[in-house]
């Protein structure tokens, strides 16, 4: 057969052309030049129709062309690629779509221009106006937290929304963050996303949780509720020294509302709630241990020696070990001393 169009005798493909002609011939897609983006100043977002996004600036112009372009019915898998550059203010980008035609593909270059229009997301303007839905309260039973437990609570906190901001909860956003004499709080966006942090941060600290809320004001019609959680923590933590009667527990870990602990005269394991140690006299690890320089040792006993006096004590051994080290970490309470068992994690 001949074609129409360049006369040669090649297959045809359509209404007497050869495929060569009729691609020639055709535009499978038609769209604007210019798309005006939206684009949050303070986090980045795009405005695709009415909702903000969090996506990538290729992924929210391929919404853009896929949404305003009309492409002609018979192509089939159709993509988008995108090779975009800046100049001046404006973003040019070249869109090549590619799909199949039958059994043939076709790919066809456009080019648009893309202008960000600066704004703020909804969430930043919430943000900027102090909205919280939740207040989440951790606190020591102590008369102070101690920095290193604040940190400690921060980073955890921190890293938890993150995570959940990551998984796609736009909503959840930390309005402020308040550092008291007894611990932190930190007003958040979302209560739905505060009742699981605090959750979280029960298992990871130990502690009660007490949830209380407070009525301020209406909106649509229906009044709004703040939700407050505390979580009050226990008085100790991993690794403090709980001193009860004339026993000495070092606390291995913690969770949910159990304690792990080693009774420091027979290096047993116990396990309590935390409620048990309620009143229960607790020392940090910092408070109570001292590095000893090992001066012999046998199987029940060893000689350790003061390095700022100089003095030698003997300290039984609850059980059989070896200690390898010239130095090891032992416990004083008033005069007594105590070793302490292999810990892996300190
Ligand atoms: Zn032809
Ligand atoms: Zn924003």
């Amino acid at each position: 057969m001949y074609c129409v169009d360049c006369g040669k005798d090649k297959p045809i493909f359509r209404n007497g052309s050869c495929l060569e002609c009729y691609l020639k011939n055709h535009q499978f897609a038609h769209g604007p030049d210019v798309f005006h983006i939206p684009v949050c100043n303070y986090c980045g977002g795009y405005k695709y129709k009415s909702t903000w996004k969090k996506d990538s600036f290729e992924k929210i112009v391929k919404r853009y062309v896929k949404n305003a372009f009309s492409f002609s019915p018979e192509l089939k898998d159709i993509q988008i690629i995108l090779d975009c550059h800046d100049e001046d203010d404006s973003i040019f980008c070249k869109v090549t779509i590619t799909s199949m035609i039958d059994n043939e593909q076709v790919s066809e270059d456009h080019f648009v221009e893309i202008r960000l229009k600066p704004n703020v997301c909804d969430i930043c303007s919430k943000q900027f106006g102090g909205y919280h839905e939740a207040i989440l309260q951790i606190r020591s039973s102590e008369k102070k937290m101690s920095d290193q437990q604040k940190k400690s609570i921060e980073e955890f906190l921190n890293a938890l929304v993150y995570s959940m901001q990551k998984n796609g909860n736009r909503k959840l956003f930390v309005t402020d963050k308040n550092f008291e004499k007894t611990g932190i709080d930190y007003l958040l966006s979302d209560k739905q996303a505060a009742a699981s942090i605090i959750k979280k941060a029960q298992e990871e600290f130990c502690g009660e949780i007490t949830v209380s809320s407070s009525n301020v004001g209406m909106k649509d019609g229906k009044q709004v509720y703040r939700m407050t959680y505390l979580l009050r923590l226990p008085g100790f933590d991993k690794h403090s020294i709980l001193v009860t009667g004339d026993r000495l527990f070092f606390v291995t870990s913690l969770s949910n509302n159990t304690v792990h602990v080693i009774d420091l005269k027979t290096w047993n394991n116990h396990t309590f709630a935390v409620k048990d140690f309620e009143k229960t006299t607790a020392y940090d690890y910092d408070d109570l241990v001292q590095d000893m320089i090992v001066v012999s040792q046998k199987d029940d006993e060893i000689q350790v020696m003061d390095k700022n006096n100089y003095s030698i004590t003997v300290i039984n051994k609850p059980k059989k070990v070896n200690y390898t080290s010239d130095q090891i970490s032992v416990v004083r309470y008033d005069d007594s001393f105590f070793l302490l068992p292999e810990i892996n994690d300190k």
